[in-house]
């Protein structure tokens, strides 16, 4: 890549952050749900998807509440092998049934190209996860789908990278975006990673694509995820999207960072307190 392309990305503004550039902004639709409005859309559910009966539980009680969609991870990047590592396409057919079911669309990661197509026939968002942020052949597959893509920030990524990832899903096709912010890797250590705030703002007058939050990831810790969470609304986040579990501490992964599910009623409150 030559150093103009690096420099001046064809599609948004790149790493800078002028007044004058400020892109317009777009709305991204799943399903009934719409990305970029004024009331930001909550994704909600459970880091993994363990059983049929635990995504069961978490849907059936999110759809009782102001949930927009539900999230769960069938194959996990997990930084040990020893961990969960995800059901696979088993957990596919748990997180759609139960998605079917409450009626409410889901979203799931993809890790490889090969299993792109099967999941995108079942899921109504594609995430694309921190790690992954850099696989370029996934990027330029997820481009060539018609189907919304979550693209999250990778936790050493620039601003510039993370644009640029976003262009390699776009100039293949696939302008159906959503940016999630999840917190970069800095010195500190008292929070699993450090939440960016002002990529928000940035993110969304560079590209004009709505920037979801992520907390979860972020703090790793679920006493941080409520007033975090109001600081993401209160920049102008398009979108949260939190980890929630019926029983955190026997979650098969990050439990520590998962949101009660009797505790995450009050919580939507308290953060939504400000929009009708
Ligand atoms: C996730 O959202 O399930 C996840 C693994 O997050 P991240 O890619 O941000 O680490
Ligand atoms: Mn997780």
């Amino acid at each position: 890549m030559n150093k103009k392309t690096v420099e001046q990305s064809k599609i948004f503004t790149s790493s800078t952050c002028t007044r004058e550039q400020t892109a317009v902004k777009r709305t991204i639709k799943v399903g009934n749900v719409i990305f970029g409005r004024k009331r930001p859309v909550l994704i909600a559910g459970p880091c993994a998807v363990e059983s049929a009966e635990q995504i069961d539980i978490i849907a059936a009680a999110l759809s009782k509440m102001p949930v927009d969609m539900l999230r769960g991870g069938i194959f996990k990047p997990r930084t040990s092998p020893y961990d969960f590592q995800g059901l696979g396409f088993e957990g596919l057919a748990y997180i759609h049934a139960a998605a079917k079911k409450y009626q409410i669309p889901f979203v799931t990661e993809v890790m490889e190209v090969a299993h792109l197509e099967k999941v995108a026939q079942y899921c109504d968002m594609i995430q694309i996860g921190s790690r992954n942020m850099y696989n370029y052949p996934l990027l330029k597959a997820v481009g060539k789908l018609q189907k919304p893509v979550l693209l999250k920030r990778a936790f050493s990524a620039t601003i510039k990278e993370w644009t640029l990832a976003a262009e390699y899903i776009m100039t293949n096709g696939n302008d159906q975006i959503v940016l999630c912010e999840r917190g970069i890797r800095s010195f500190d250590t008292c929070t699993r990673n450090t939440l960016d705030i002002t990529a928000v703002p940035i993110m969304q007058m560079n590209t004009g694509l709505p920037v979801v939050v992520d907390p979860s990831h972020a703090t790793g810790l679920s006493h941080l995820i409520e007033p975090v969470s109001r600081a993401a609304v209160a920049v102008g986040a398009d979108g949260l999207m939190i980890e929630v579990h019926h029983d955190p501490t026997n979650a098969l992964s990050d439990g520590e960072q998962s949101v009660k599910l009797s505790d995450f009623s009050r919580m939507i409150d308290n953060i939504y307190r400000c929009f009708p």
